[in-house]
């Protein structure tokens, strides 16, 4: 069966060459050339992944990631200025999962795609029945669904992968470099902030529970149980 993309940009050309790259990856491809059009395709097809432009007519990108973070965490991949830190970061803040900069190469735009939706079928092929349980924080592996207190809390994919890394390595410091190998399979050029970012975002969803992710000055983050 194959995978659905669905390309949201605005320039005809870019649009239908990153088509052509997904069409012959056997990818079944929809498009959207504004902001608008692509919410009313992911609430009306079934999307596996999301190729995201930020400058959009109707509706910018920042909005329907906004908007689709509401209610699904299907893999977002946005595409971003050069040079634009600030775009990036504010991506992440919204839940995206990824980014490229444009002007990007379409070989490395699908790379990291079907690294993305490659990890997350893998970890659900794997099904690891594991539930890992630590300070009233239940994850569940193989149905990705993370308790508080017996409260289901709605994680983007990011989010999840640096939760159950780090309680999966309780007491033990991970740097930001090994929780980007870890979530994204690579290293990025870009900024430490981009893990801060999401780890902000979890903070918040943890609520009082916040406290057991430290920041490990200079080095990196930990969990830390209390049984
Ligand atoms: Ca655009």
């Amino acid at each position: 069966m194959s995978d659905t993309v669905l390309i949201v940009e605005d320039e005809q050309i870019l649009r239908e060459v990153l088509k052509d790259y997904f069409l012959n990856e056997n990818f079944t491809v929809l498009e959207a050339s504004d902001g608008k059009r692509a919410l009313e395709l992911f609430n009306s097809e079934k999307i596996d992944l999301i190729i995201l432009d930020i400058m959009l007519p109707e509706l910018d990108g920042w909005s329907v990631c906004r908007r689709i973070r509401k209610t699904a965490d299907v893999p977002i991949i946005m595409l971003t200025a050069r040079g634009e830190e600030e775009d990036t970061l504010l991506g992440f803040e919204l839940g995206a999962d990824d980014y490229v900069t444009k002007p990007y190469s379409p070989p490395i735009l699908l790379a990291r795609a079907k690294r993305l939706l490659y990890s997350r079928q893998h970890k659900n092929d794997i099904k690891q029945q594991q539930i890992h349980s630590l300070n009233g924080i239940s994850i569940n592996m193989a149905s990705r669904t993370v308790l508080v207190d017996d409260q289901t809390i709605k994680l983007t994919h990011t989010e999840f992968e640096i939760l159950s890394y780090l309680m999966q390595n309780e007491g033990i410091v991970m740097t930001r470099e090994q929780l980007i190998i870890k979530v994204w399979g690579y290293e990025y050029d870009g900024d430490d902030r981009t893990i801060n970012t999401h780890i902000r975002n979890l903070r918040t969803k943890l609520g009082d529970k916040a406290d057991a992710i430290k920041t490990i000055v200079r080095q990196g983050y930990k969990f830390e149980g209390t049984r």
